[in-house]
């Protein structure tokens, strides 16, 4: 089975689209959370995820756009950015953002936001960070996000084996345990700007990460056009 893992779409559509398309045909697409956010086609993403048939787990900028706390621990400008996601979502897309668990077991994986430990909120950006949560991961892999840089934190007799995927990286997971990140579709943080997924294949247990362009300036184009932060706009150029 081939799955598509899209993670921090954040509203993104034009990259979204990309990835879609990019991916091919796939079993199946299951998304990371942080569907919306930051970006200017919340409605747009979730309408597309939903004829898509992907599922997913929620992140802390789609619990926030659900009328969630969260909004509280917000930096100034993601919160300029979630009051305006607030203002302009359907019902539709806040009872569908709502509905979306803080994380799903299927098969050998654990699907998360954040941390297997902490769904919402923890940033898995360190090896011991790694090792604590894969002492409570469920299942063999767990898939995050969050972070919005793809890496990958393998486990091997006690050790842990960290990898950082570029385009086209390919991963044998040869039976072992790990945590991985597809990095992000819609707002990149590794100084690529180009969207970042990854590929499960779990008949060869294999992950392959890969980047994909997509029409920045018109999302930018999109995102002044209804008054999102400038800084917000302007990352998407340099892909941090
Ligand atoms: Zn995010």
């Amino acid at each position: 089975m081939r799955i598509a893992v899209l993670s921090d779409i954040h509203a993104n559509l034009p990259a979204l689209d990309a990835v879609l398309t990019a991916a091919g045909a796939v079993d199946a697409i299951w998304h990371l959370g942080d569907v919306v956010g930051y970006g200017p086609d919340p409605d747009g993403v979730v309408e597309r995820l939903r004829t898509a048939g992907a599922s997913g787990v929620k992140g802390n900028h789609d619990a926030a756009a659900a009328g969630g706390s969260e909004i509280d621990w917000f930096n100034p400008e993601a919160r300029r950015a979630m009051e305006w996601t607030r203002a302009t979502i359907s019902p539709r897309t806040a009872t569908w953002l709502a509905a979306l668990p803080e994380s799903v077991r299927t098969g050998d994986c654990t699907l998360v936001h954040g941390s297997p430990r902490e769904p919402t909120w923890e940033y898995i950006t360190s090896v011991p960070v790694a090792r604590a949560n894969l002492g409570v991961l469920e299942g063999r892999i767990g898939l995050h996000g969050h972070t919005h840089v793809p890496v990958a934190f393998l486990e091997e007799d006690g050790r842990i084996e960290v990898v950082s995927p570029g385009d086209g990286s390919v991963l044998e997971l040869r039976g072992r345990r790990g945590l991985v990140n597809p990095g992000s579709v819609g707002q990149p943080r590794d100084g690529d700007p180009r969207s970042s997924f990854l590929v499960l294949d779990t008949d060869t247990d294999t992950v392959s990460w890969h980047r994909t362009g997509y029409d920045i300036d018109a999302v930018q184009a999109s995102m002044r056009e209804v008054g999102l932060p400038a800084s917000l706009v302007g990352r998407l150029s340099v892909g941090l």
